[in-house]
């Protein structure tokens, strides 16, 4: 008897359009143009979904890079450990992609993640750390220090790290950037992203500022809290965005000379827009989603007639059904959602 596995890299004669795995559902999103939050501005927007990945997110983009560049190189051994720090959506799409490439993954988190993403990173059959949320860059307790101690300590493992890995931005230059590009006929004028570990918005911009010899402009969308705007570090409440560390620990990865300008969003802003999105877009995203699509909303304000915004909205809202779509989370996080355009906390 032939096993699962000898038949799964066959293709099926007769029935070309079955995939062979969840990994082959990794990119190719989809745009879809705002109809009611633009209404009267002069330029166009056009949200790329990337909740539209089999794991939800962008992250399954570098997931699947960063596994096979490290596996190509001989970095990843057959059925080593992938141990990675997280917020959430790395560690589930390394956790998918794992499971289907057969790597045990460890993900440490720093507790600020939904209880949502944690049971879908358990699901996956990832193994969850927990790091001290309080400490800071120099802390032998903080998730990537911790990934690291582990990493040392596990027989055979591979750290991926994410914030170093030039996989990771590679991943977007190889395709987000060049599906934006096909998908817009090459009449993208602006690219809009929330910066995290930088990969998204280093690699896409990078790639669309080369494809269009300089004239698609680059914006940042930073949280409150976070320095990459060069404003003092605090508090972040929005997910997988922003830092609160100093320049000299921002991520190798990210390249602040892609960007030509970063934006801050206030967060009463950012959860509004989350609502309204779903409420009249019927566009249930995440917050990093609202942050970025609050900054594209300025950015097609103040554009020519005719520009076209293209914005990343990194993961779905599913995930945050506890956080951002609960009023009574949002005022523990300090936002208050009296009056929100959808009119949830009348
Ligand atoms: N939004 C969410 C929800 C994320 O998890 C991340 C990744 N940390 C980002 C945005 C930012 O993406 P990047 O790391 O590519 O900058």
């Amino acid at each position: 008897m032939t096993s699962i596995a000898e038949h799964a890299p066959v293709s099926l004669p007769g029935i070309p359009d079955v995939l062979s795995s969840a990994t082959e559902l990794i990119g190719n999103t989809p745009l879809v143009e705002l109809r009611s939050l633009p209404r009267g501005l002069p330029g166009r927007i056009l949200v790329k979904l990337e909740n539209r990945n089999p794991g939800g997110s962008a992250k399954d983009r570098i997931a699947l890079h960063m596994i096979r560049t490290a596996e190509a190189s001989g970095e990843l051994l057959p059925g080593a450990t992938i141990v990675e720090s997280s917020s959430g959506n790395t560690g589930i799409g390394l956790a998918l992609v794992g499971r289907l490439t057969g790597h045990p993954v460890i993900i440490i988190h720093s507790g600020f993640i939904s209880a949502e993403k944690k049971a879908v990173l358990l699901a996956y059959g990832a193994e969850l750390v927990e790091a001290d949320w309080e400490a800071g860059p120099d802390d032998p307790n903080n998730a990537r220090a911790l990934a690291d101690r582990i990493a040392a300590q596990t027989p055979n493992a591979w750290r991926s790290s994410q914030y170093e890995n030039a996989a990771n931005p590679h991943a977007h230059y190889t395709t987000t950037g060049p599906e934006i590009w096909r998908q817009t006929a090459g009449t993208v004028t602006h690219f809009v992203a929330g910066i995290g570990t930088g990969g998204t918005i280093t690699g896409t911009g990078r790639f669309l500022s080369e494809a269009s010899d300089g004239r698609v402009r680059v914006i940042g969308a930073d949280p409150v809290g976070s320095t990459y705007s060069g404003k003092e570090s605090g508090t972040i409440v929005v997910d997988g965005v922003g830092t609160r560390w100093p320049r000299s620990n921002w991520p190798g990865i990210f390249d602040p000379a892609v960007p030509d300008e970063i934006r801050v969003i206030d967060d009463r802003r950012v959860y509004d827009t989350v609502r309204r999105l779903a409420a009249e877009e019927a566009l249930l995203l995440g917050p990093s989603s609202g942050l970025a699509i609050a900054a594209a909303i300025d950015v097609a304000t103040a554009a020519e007639p005719g520009s076209v915004v293209v914005v990343i909205a990194p993961d779905g809202g599913g995930n945050y059904l506890t956080k951002a779509f609960n009023d009574e989370w949002l005022s523990l996080a300090g936002v208050n959602a009296d009056g929100f355009a959808d009119g949830s906390s009348d």
